[in-house]
């Protein structure tokens, strides 16, 4: 089994070689700067009280607050949060927004809850972490299994909090910022929705150009059609790509000419997943991952980049777009067989990043329009790319050690 906060040490491990860092700094970003555990009294509908656990890491601030989403899955544990929250550190790094790192979760399968029963549960969240949490200290937002809705249920819940304690009503904006990804009538900003798949696609146009590729020739497998895997295959292919496939946990689809991704979106939203669209072969989710395509694009969860299936990956570049997808054993066979590995930490950076621009609207009380949002969030994901692109080159390292120096240089920077 892959522990993901070790691979996440070790990654930095091997950073700290290439930087030749000293080993009390690295010491010290081995750790969350602080842990929270909380257990959560929920009523539910029948009367009863279950308790649910939850987790918070701020892993490092000396950036600025710590950022990062709140997962509720019932896979939640210690080890996945504090690598989730490490990593946010280095992405915050990368996309050069002025931010720490940060994570948390509820071990929850929201499936299994009444929308009631969620609405509880996130509000038992924010008054068991409060204290922890505000626009200058920590800002969470979604992540799996949290929604837009979640958010302004946990923002309404703190601002409640805050109001009781200060003894006055401001529901000012400030405040708001305490959370972004809130849908856009609660203080949301335009666009956030699609951001992190339009931020993956703003990518794969850059590595598209360096390695002159041509969209209509270039195919590409999407495993996951979450948010983030259904907007990178949607919009990958509304600029002209070629998407063959596309997963839920359940089914992949495949087609050699290119599939229609709203119809199969469509029929899974009717029928609960990809079984039942006629539109494509059916796959399975390894299938999928060993497809001859040009382009793979890991957009669910973690470790599904083996030691075992990586050799037989035929990919020439993978797109991370989910977090920690490929173990640290897979990423040398990978790099032997010369594939190029477009790190989480900057291809899944548009969502932090108009979490950012979200945070910055709220302070200021200004709404951008979703032309402005997108304008900014491109010149982002350019600039972030062509840096990692920049640091591979000049550390002779692949494009994951990169990214991880440039980000874990920022930081160390902003440490002394
Ligand atoms: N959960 C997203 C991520 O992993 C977004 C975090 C945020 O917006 O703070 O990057």
């Amino acid at each position: 089994m892959n522990n993901p906060y070790e691979n996440a040490v070790k990654q930095l491990e091997n950073v700290a070689k290439i930087l030749k860092l000293d080993s009390e700094v690295v010491q010290r970003l081995s750790v969350p700067e602080r842990f929270i555990e909380v257990n959560l009294p929920v009523r539910m509908d029948d009367g009863s009280v279950k308790i649910f656990t939850g987790f918070r890491s701020q892993h490092n601030n000396a950036r600025g607050p710590y950022k990062g989403g709140l997962r509720f899955s019932p896979e939640v544990n210690e080890a996945e949060v504090k690598a989730l929250s490490m990593w946010m550190t280095w992405k915050c790094a990368i996309a050069d927004i002025p931010y720490g790192g940060g994570k948390g979760g509820v071990a929850v399968d929201t499936k299994k809850l009444s929308e009631q029963e969620l609405e509880n549960l996130s509000r038992a969240f924010v008054r068991a972490i409060h204290d922890c949490i505000g626009p200058e200290k920590d800002v969470p937002a979604p992540d799996m299994y949290t929604t837009p809705e979640i958010m302004e249920w946990m923002v309404e819940e703190y601002i409640k909090i805050k109001n009781e304690e200060l003894k006055m009503k401001n529901s000012g904006d400030e405040m708001l910022a305490t959370f972004t990804g809130k849908p856009v009538e609660a203080g949301g900003s335009e666009g956030r929705t699609e951001a992190t798949g339009l931020g993956g696609v703003y990518v794969l146009e850059s590595l598209a150009k360096k390695e002159d590729l041509i969209p209509e020739k270039t195919t590409v497998a999407v495993q996951g059609a979450g948010n983030v895997g259904y907007y990178f295959a949607k919009l990958a292919q509304e600029i002209g790509f070629k998407v063959v496939a596309i997963s839920d946990s359940k089914s992949a689809v495949y087609r050699k000419e290119g599939l229609d991704i709203d119809k199969a979106m469509k029929s899974k939203e009717k029928d609960g997943s990809f079984e039942t669209w006629k539109g494509g072969e059916k796959i399975t989710n390894d299938e999928l991952l060993k497809l001859d395509v040009d382009v793979l694009v890991p957009s669910a969860i973690e470790n599904v980049i083996t030691e075992e299936n990586a050799k037989d990956i035929k990919a020439r570049y993978i797109i991370e777009m989910a977090n920690g997808p490929t173990t640290p054993d897979a990423d040398i066979i990978l790099s032997k067989k010369n594939i190029i590995v477009v790190p989480d930490v900057l291809a899944n950076a548009g969502g932090v990043t108009v979490s950012y621009f979200e945070w910055m609207q709220n302070k200021r009380s200004e709404k951008w329009s979703k032309e402005e949002v997108f304008g900014k969030l491109k010149e982002k994901m350019v600039s972030a790319f062509e840096q990692t692109w920049e640091a591979m080159k000049k550390y002779k390292a692949d494009m994951r050690m990169g990214a991880y120096a440039l980000a874990v240089k920022k930081v160390v920077d902003a440490m002394m």
